[in-house]
């Protein structure tokens, strides 16, 4: 039996393996039922198909959409694998073929959909079993479950399955199930004690942005002028809205399409098929789109309307950077939007799932109002523990400026006050602006508070209350309307004894760049995209599946000569280096020669190349720690090194706390013994989960910088 590193390496071309993928695979070789949660772009497929290839007899993957089927039998047969799909788009003799390689096990995967497997007429499950089935992988499988945020009916009766095949293990993959899903699913298969695997979901390589929706067509286009060579998607509310924003885009250069469930068919095949070949950048979709796209190289998904709950957000957000390069998602937000999704959620009839909805609503709002770290609050909302920096959002990435906000927290206040805390957000904004509405009673409108904040926006409003309730000067009462309510910190702000801080603006200052050490050469990545194009369209693929974007880069990097070098870039297995490899040299060595380059194959550390793409994103940002750190070692300030690097001070700072958690670097090189003190006591108070109630402690004098430093170090400390 061949060890499945071993067909790692020489099937697929990849060195090392990813999350648990290889626990996975030894649970399925020991014929036992399994469940796996991994995030979009984990590695799921290499679970089945590894397996497959060690199996005597055939592996039935269970797929719900036929264009997916294709690019995954597409992809396995480029790396030489004998695989087939079964669906209505062959015709009768491609059908009775099959058959026939199927009955002389010449096929090792077999991809279905499940209405075929387990349709009206048996017949072919029936077929299935004259045949030696190992194994059935049921991809998407919280298709099963009604919890999911997709059922489909066509996957109930896959239950069958247990009973029919004795003794064969099955496998169910999702990339989105929240535990009450996963119970449905593995009862809903039968699985008989499952092994269960649970990866973690933070996707690293998707830095993620919130933006005021004001202005955003102008802001939309900024930031697609940064991504001009990028493909991306663009979601809308509204199928008009969809046809509408393609159109400006094209007007402005970018190329774009629409697709939205209501165009027909073949144009909207015809525009998904141009964006996976790459020949249109951009879509603007409804959500409709991207169930089963499988396109690896979307750089960058943006929301230009709020998405209705943090999982959908997540999941449209999670087709960006499935080949784990950097992406980006940017959501426009507006409270506006909270109220218009408010009037559309409601079930009437049902206020027990609209409560349900509603409270998610209120969730994604939450997420478009945070003051804290993005990717910690979406991966909390899973249950998973998160640190509360991770240097990818926009908010670990913005200096936030503070200002004394005592006078607006002063209006605040006494206006709730006056309103006797029986009322929401909305309503005191309105009245603190002195709205005219006959929404607000006519007694409210006597008072001497209201319209004393008309000189503040709604949108600031918004803000600065969240401030406050952040602050815990405020708090917000739970259910339907919730109403804001005073707390005991309120009154000495309204009696003048104690000064607020609120936070300015969030500059729009862009994220800082990482930098980025495993530079390619941009012009060699360009002539080898082309070749790929040139590649793809001969054998009638997307162009990824020949190579990702990744592999790419990978040449354009180290600049391979041989082809016994080829072999150590992720990616070319055995039949691609064979088929493809002497073109793509041919390719190199000449941009070498015209550009008077060298290999830089020595650069490549194999051990610590794993090429596993996660473990490079990682290593690039070990890298530029380490380069901060040597800086440092080498004598330069924090201020001479962010300098140097053209990165700020408190980025720097955060590179080097790095190496107080290591051990290497003491904090009293860089924070006074007295605020050490000051900032343990107040992270023993409030604990390390978020930053802002320790500054709000410790006062003006200490920086986030100096915190983050504290925090590792006092980790160091208790671990050791
Ligand atoms: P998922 O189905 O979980 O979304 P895929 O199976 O499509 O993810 O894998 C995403 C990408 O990562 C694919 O291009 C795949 O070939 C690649 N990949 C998977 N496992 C590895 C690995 N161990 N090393 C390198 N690349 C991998
Ligand atoms: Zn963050």
């Amino acid at each position: 039996m061949k060890a499945p590193l071993e067909i790692l390496k020489n099937k697929f071309g990849y060195s090392s393996f990813r999350n648990a993928q290889e626990n996975i695979i030894t649970s399925i070789l020991n014929k036992q039922d399994t469940l796996v949660l991994m995030p979009t772009g984990g590695g799921k497929s290499l679970c089945y198909q590894i397996p497959a290839l060690i199996f005597d007899g055939l592996t039935v993957v269970v797929s719900p959409l036929i264009a997916l089927m294709k690019d995954q039998v597409d992809a396995l047969k480029l790396n030489g694998i004998p695989a087939a799909y079964f669906n209505s788009t062959l015709s009768a003799s491609e059908q009775n073929k099959l058959i026939k390689q199927l009955q002389k096990n010449e096929i090792k995967l077999l991809y279905l959909a499940p209405e075929r497997l387990v349709g009206a007429e048996s017949g072919f499950l029936n077929f299935l079993k004259s045949l030696n089935v190992d194994l059935f992988a049921i991809d998407e499988a919280h298709c099963i479950s009604h919890w999911g945020h997709d059922f489909r009916p066509e996957y109930s009766m896959l239950s069958r399955l247990r009973e029919v095949f004795k003794g064969v293990p099955v496998m169910a993959l999702t990339a989105t199930a929240d535990k009450l899903t996963r119970k449905d699913i593995a009862e809903k298969l039968h699985l008989q004690s499952p092994k269960i695997f649970i990866s973690s979901f933070d996707r690293k390589n998707i830095s993620y942005k919130v933006a005021p929706k004001r202005n955003s067509f102008g802001k939309l286009l900024d930031f697609l002028g940064e991504h001009r060579e990028d493909a991306g998607i663009i979601y809308v509310l509204s199928r008009a809205s969809t046809e509408d924003l393609a159109e400006r885009l094209n007007d402005e250069g970018f190329s774009a399409k629409p697709y939205h469930a209501g165009l027909n068919r073949e144009v909207r095949e015809q525009h998904q098929d141009m964006f996976l070949r790459d020949e249109v950048k951009i879509i603007v979709a409804t959500i409709a789109f991207g169930m089963g796209i499988d396109k690896s190289n979307v750089r960058f998904v943006v929301h230009m309307d709020l998405p209705k709950n943090i999982e959908s957000y997540y999941q449209e957000t999670g087709r960006a950077g499935r080949d784990g390069l950097k992406s980006s998602a940017l959501l426009f937000y507006s409270y506006a939007d909270v109220v218009k999704l408010k009037s559309f959620i409601e079930i009437e009839g049902n206020a027990i799932q609209t409560q349900v909805l509603e409270k998610k609503l209120n969730e994604m709002a939450e997420f478009g109002d945070l003051r804290t770290c993005r990717r910690k609050y979406i991966l909390n909302y899973f249950d998973e523990e998160a640190d509360s920096y991770c240097g990818n959002c926009d908010i670990c990435l913005t200096d936030v400026e503070k200002f004394d906000g005592t006078l607006i927290a002063q209006k605040a206040l006494s206006a709730i006050a006056r309103l006797e805390e029986r009322f929401g957000v909305s309503y005191v904004i309105d009245f603190l602006r002195g709205s005219q509405s006959a929404k607000i009673w006519d007694q409210h409108k006597q008072l001497k508070t209201y319209g004393v904040g008309a000189e503040i926006s709604k949108e600031d409003w918004r803000r600065y209350i969240n401030d406050l309730m952040h602050l815990g000067y405020l708090q917000k009462e739970d259910g339907k309307y919730p109403l804001l309510k005073l707390t005991e910190k309120s009154w000495p702000v309204l009696h003048g004894k104690e000064n607020v801080m609120l936070i300015a603006t969030i500059s729009d200052k862009e994220a800082v760049e990482e930098a980025n050490v495993t530079a390619y050469d941009n012009g060699l990545f360009t002539v080898l995209k082309t070749l790929r194009n040139q590649l793809a369209q001969k054998e009638g693929v997307p162009a990824y599946i020949i190579f990702s974007d990744s592999t790419l880069q990978e040449l354009a990097t180290y600049l391979p000569e041989h082809t016994s070098q080829l072999r150590q870039i992720s990616g070319f297995g055995e039949v691609k280096t064979e088929k493809y490899g002497k073109l793509f040299l041919k390719k190199i060595t000449g941009y070498m020669e015209e550009n008077n380059l060298t290999s830089r194959m020595t650069l490549k550390n194999p051990k610590k190349f794993r090429n596993s793409r996660k473990t490079k994103s990682k290593r690039s940002k070990e890298d530029t720690k380490a380069i901060s750190f040597n800086l440092y070692q080498e004598g330069n300030s924090i201020e001479e090194i962010a300098r140097l690097r053209e990165l700020n001070a408190s980025t720097i700072m955060g590179h080097l706390s790095h190496f107080i958690l290591e051990g290497n670097l003491e904090i009293h090189e860089f924070v006074s013994k007295e605020k050490v003190h000051l900032i343990s006591k107040a992270v023993a108070l409030h604990g390390d989960a978020a930053l802002n109630p320790i500054k709000n402690e410790v006062g003006d004098a200490v920086t986030y910088g100096d915190i983050r430093m504290v925090i590792n170090h006092l980790k160091r400390k208790h671990s050791i």
